[in-house]
C-alpha cells in the first residue's frame, strides 16, 4: 500500500531508450537525463486516476520501476544492485502539450511531469537472487491493444549504471522509486481509456482514465 505519508522521492530517467528519444525528435544523450517527482505525485493505492484540467495533450509513458531499499551516496556501479529491492511497472504521466512549450523555452518540466498523482506504480515484484535486470520483459495495453513493449537490454543506460549515476548527485533513501524510462509507443490517453501494465507477462497494474 502507498500513501503520501511515505517519505521517499522520484527520480525519473528521460531519453533511456534510443527509439523513444527518436519518436520524440530528441537527441540520444550521452549521460542519464534525470527530473524528479515530489512524492506529491504518487497515485495512491485504489484511488481513480482523473485527467488534469490543465493539459489538452495527457501522454502515458509506461516504465520499469525500482524501489530503494538502502539508503546510499556514491553507489558503484558493480554495489548498485544492493540498493534496491523490488522492482514493478509504472507510468510516467506527461503533460505533452505543457512539455513541449516549457522546452522551446528552456524552461523546466515540472508542470508537466511532477503534478499531483503523475506517478503511478503498480505491484511490486520482490527481486530475486541472481536477477538479471538486462532482460526484463514488459509491455503496456491501452483498451486490450497492445501500444508500448520494451526489455530492459534496450535500455541506452542500465538499471545499475542509472542508480550509480543519481547517487553521485542525490542521496538515494530507502522507499525512493526510480523511473528507469519509457521505450517507444508513448501516445495520448483520453477519459474512459484503460491501461493495463505486464510485467513478464503478469499484469501488475490496471488504470482507468476518469
Ligand atoms: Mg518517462
Amino acid at each position: 500500500m502507498f500513501t503520501k505519508d511515505h517519505p521517499m522521492k522520484f527520480f525519473c530517467i528521460g531519453r533511456n531508450y534510443a527509439e523513444h528519444a527518436k519518436e520524440l525528435g530528441n537527441e540520444v544523450p550521452d549521460e542519464p537525463v534525470i527530473f524528479m517527482k515530489p512524492k506529491s505525485a504518487l497515485l495512491q493505492t485504489n484511488m481513480p486516476f482523473y485527467y488534469p484540467e490543465f493539459t489538452n495533450e495527457l501522454h502515458y509513458e509506461c516504465e520499469l520501476v525500482i524501489r530503494i531499499s538502502k539508503n546510499g551516496k556514491y553507489i558503484k556501479e558493480r554495489d548498485a544492485h544492493n540498493y534496491y529491492d523490488g522492482i514493478t511497472l509504472g507510468i510516467d504521466f506527461t503533460a505533452r502539450d505543457i512539455q513541449n512549450e516549457l522546452k522551446k523555452k528552456g524552461l523546466p518540466w515540472e508542470k508537466a511531469k511532477a503534478w499531483d498523482n503523475s506517478a503511478v506504480v503498480g505491484k511490486y515484484k520482490v527481486i530475486p537472487p541472481n536477477f538479471d535486470a538486462k532482460n526484463i520483459n514488459f509491455f503496456m495495453n491501452k483498451n486490450g491493444m497492445l501500444v508500448q513493449q520494451g526489455n530492459s537490454s534496450q535500455m541506452i543506460h542500465s538499471i545499475d549504471k542509472i542508480v550509480s549515476y543519481i547517487s553521485n548527485y542525490f542521496s538515494l533513501n530507502i522507499g525512493d522509486m526510480i523511473f528507469t524510462g519509457t521505450p517507444a509507443g508513448v501516445g495520448e490517453c483520453v477519459v474512459g481509456d484503460q491501461l493495463e501494465g505486464f510485467y513478464e507477462g503478469e499484469s501488475l497494474f490496471k488504470l482507468s482514465v476518469q
